[in-house]
């Protein structure tokens, strides 16, 4: 039997506890935080602690008075103490089932335990409460206790919290639990420490560290504070919600290219901008950063019926912020769709739409767009299938050829080979619909295999039966010089098609990189020893360095139809491509022209040292299999 005397309780603690609890519900009510199923049992905690404290204090304020008509008060209000906190370690073992994704049937083993535990001890209590046999106030206004009935349910709660956290720790990320193990501990020696001080203010405290621990592990705020955005996942989390309450928004995206890279940072001018678009112009907006210089905002259209009116505003401000800084952008509006938010596709759908439009520019997605993302989110399903199954044979990998013309044998005698895929919802698809997708996604050297095999086929074919064919080009992605196994699944499909090496070549475009360069220079030396030709392709585009490439053992340069173009445009031009032909053709490279139209383009190419000729002049790409139409044949 113990005795409680007033002096080991003053109200400090609890209204510590109060004035936390208000704290934290301040803070989550204006930070962007997930509404998720956790989020709603951790806020259920906070309001339980404060409706505790409140008890808890009402309850010592009464026992202090000692008059004896408050005494059924006094008993009540105990009971409903010791049940709020034996809820409140109810729901720390529901929120830890449903953080750790615990399996289901366990969960609910879990919830039926914890549940018999608190209905129990609440019954428990009660009944031993109402027959005096627990807590009795003493005729002399003393408090008297014979079981601590509360401290039994508390400890049975912690052991069913240390087991649960046991089992959640293979499910959580260690750290995380680390800090949750932390927290428990310093609740519990704070709960023994006053124990054994015979002290009762900080009972209620005790159950707040845990809750911290848990706003700063798991609800933490995930606003960059200085832009007022928040992150992508926090955004698909938005999407997701509205999705399922069936609510439309509208989405404006600005993306600023310059800044869309690792380690750029907006200027804190910009950011003032941002930050203040995001609250001004749409009712109940969210920022969210996509990329760093890229961010998305989503406003309901419920509150925002004028939505049009607000686009047009916000759409002038930024032009007036355009005048003052003139950083380059592309801004994307639209409204939500249900096949895109079904998928939650946004972030792809907004940036494959950047992706084809011109800078300085806004454009309002359409469904035009929308078909044109599906389609190449088709493609790409399709590519990943090509990838996956590495059929040499694939039938949805086409080889086309184009025929190039040989000035010095006044024949066909090479072609290259480009790709095409067929696909059962697209038909034909061309090179720049899923080049670009296979090198991101590092499906490239997959289908260079599939090209590689079926250009080998036919060369096979073609020389078995006596057409004189002296090589095909294949090109290939500087990307998959890096892989090791490269030369070796060159080597190997030539091989096993038995063609000579000299039947082959590969085209290559130049590469800013040392390290690409290091790369090329090694390949194509290693393959050179099996015979294998190497061109250099679209030459003239953007970037070229001729020390570099004079570096490396090219055997045909492939000047780019932009200087055939620019040749027949005025005299000074044609006199530098010609030079740099002149230039080539003494240091013992062939030179080739591609895109040779027309009489007049084939005109000048022969002027300017061309040997190979290469265009619709002479021919489109077609199938592989007619690329004999233009073949001599021996004898
Ligand atoms: P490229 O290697 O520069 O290929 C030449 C492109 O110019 C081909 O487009 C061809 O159809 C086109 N062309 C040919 N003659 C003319 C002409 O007289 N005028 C004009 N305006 N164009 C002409 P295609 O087949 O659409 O290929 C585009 C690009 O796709 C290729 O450019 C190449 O970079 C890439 N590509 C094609 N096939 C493959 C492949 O098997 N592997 C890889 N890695 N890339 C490929
Ligand atoms: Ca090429
Ligand atoms: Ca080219």
């Amino acid at each position: 039997m113990s005795q409680v005397s007033f002096d080991n309780y003053t109200r400090s603690g609890d209204v510590a506890v109060i004035a936390i609890c208000v704290v934290m519900i301040i803070l989550l009510t204006t930070s962007y935080v997930s509404r998720t199923r956790s989020f709603r049992i951790f806020m259920s905690i906070i309001v339980q602690l404060v409706c505790a404290a409140m008890v808890n204090i009402s309850y010592h304020t009464l026992l202090m008075a000692q008059n004896p008509i408050y005494h059924p008060l006094i008993y009540v209000q105990r009971i409903l103490y010791h049940a709020l906190l034996l809820d409140v370690l109810f729901l720390f073992t529901l929120y830890t089932t449903v953080v750790s994704g615990l399996e289901h049937r366990k969960a609910r083993v879990v919830a039926v335990i914890s549940s018999v535990l608190l209905i129990g001890i609440i019954i428990i209590d009660i009944v031993l409460t109402s027959t005096g046999m627990g807590f009795r106030i003493g005729r002399d206004g003393t408090v008297l206790h014979r079981t601590n009935l509360f401290l039994i349910g508390y400890t049975l709660f912690i052991i069913v919290l240390v087991v649960l956290m046991n089992r959640a720790r293979k499910l959580l990320y260690r750290r995380v639990m680390y800090g949750f193990y932390g927290t428990m501990a310093v609740s519990l020696i704070v709960r023994f420490t006053q124990v054994a001080l015979n002290q009762s203010s900080l009972t209620t405290m005790t159950f707040v560290f845990p809750v911290i621990a848990m706003m700063y592990i798991m609800h933490s705020n995930p606003y960059n504070v200085t832009l007022g955005s928040v992150d992508i996942h926090a955004m698909e989390d938005m999407v997701r919600n509205m999705y399922a309450r069936k609510a439309a928004f509208v989405y404006l995206s600005i993306l600023l290219p310059e800044y869309d890279e690792e380690g750029k940072e907006l200027p804190p001018e910009v950011r003032a901008v941002i930050r203040r678009f995001t609250g001004d112009y749409f009712r109940s907006s969210v920022l969210f950063q996509v990329d760093n210089g890229h961010m998305v905002l989503i406003a309901p259209k419920r509150r925002n019926p004028d939505y049009e009116r607000r686009f047009e505003n916000i759409l002038k401000g930024f032009d007036k912020q355009y005048a003052r800084f003139h950083i380059p952008y592309k801004i994307v509006i639209g409204e939500s769709m249900e096949e895109i938010s079904r998928k939650n596709e946004y972030v792809s759908l907004i940036k494959s739409i950047q992706k084809g439009m011109p800078e300085n520019a806004v454009h309002r997605t359409c469904q035009e767009d929308i078909d044109r993302f599906n389609r190449s989110e088709y493609i790409l399903r399709e590519l990943t299938d090509i990838y996956n199954k590495r059929d040499l044979d694939d039938p949805r990998v086409l080889a086309f050829c184009q025929p190039v013309y040989n000035l010095q044998t006044g024949r066909f005698d090479t072609a290259e080979a480009l790709m095409r895929l067929r696909l059962d919802e697209t038909g034909l698809v061309y090179p720049d619909q899923f080049i670009p997708l296979a090198e991101n996604y590092g499906f490239i050297h997959v289908l260079t295999e599939i090209i590689l095999h079926k250009t080998c086929r036919e060369i096979k074919r073609l020389t078995d039966e006596r057409f004189q064919i002296s090589r095909i080009s294949v090109n290939v992605s500087v990307l998959e010089l890096k892989d090791d196994a490269f030369c070796g699944d060159i080597n190997r499909i030539i091989g096993d098609n038995r063609v000579s090496g000299d039947k082959i070549a590969i085209e290559l475009t130049e590469s800013r990189s040392e390290a690409d360069f290091m790369l090329m220079k090694e390949k194509i030396e290693e393959l050179r020893g099996r015979g294998i030709k190497f061109y250099l392709d679209d030459f003239g585009t953007g970037y070229s360095n001729m020390e570099r490439i004079m570096e490396l053992p090219f055997d045909i340069i492939k000047f780019d139809r932009s200087l055939v173009i620019a040749s027949g445009a005025d005299r000074r031009s044609e006199k530098i491509v010609e030079n740099l032909a002149h230039l080539f053709r003494d240091m013992e490279y062939s030179v080739l022209y591609e895109g040779v139209e027309d009489d007049g383009d084939e005109e000048r190419c022969r002027e300017m040292s061309a040997s190979y000729l290469q265009g619709y002049k002479y021919s489109r790409p077609v199938p592989i299999e007619r690329l004999r139409e233009y073949l001599p044949k021996a004898g």
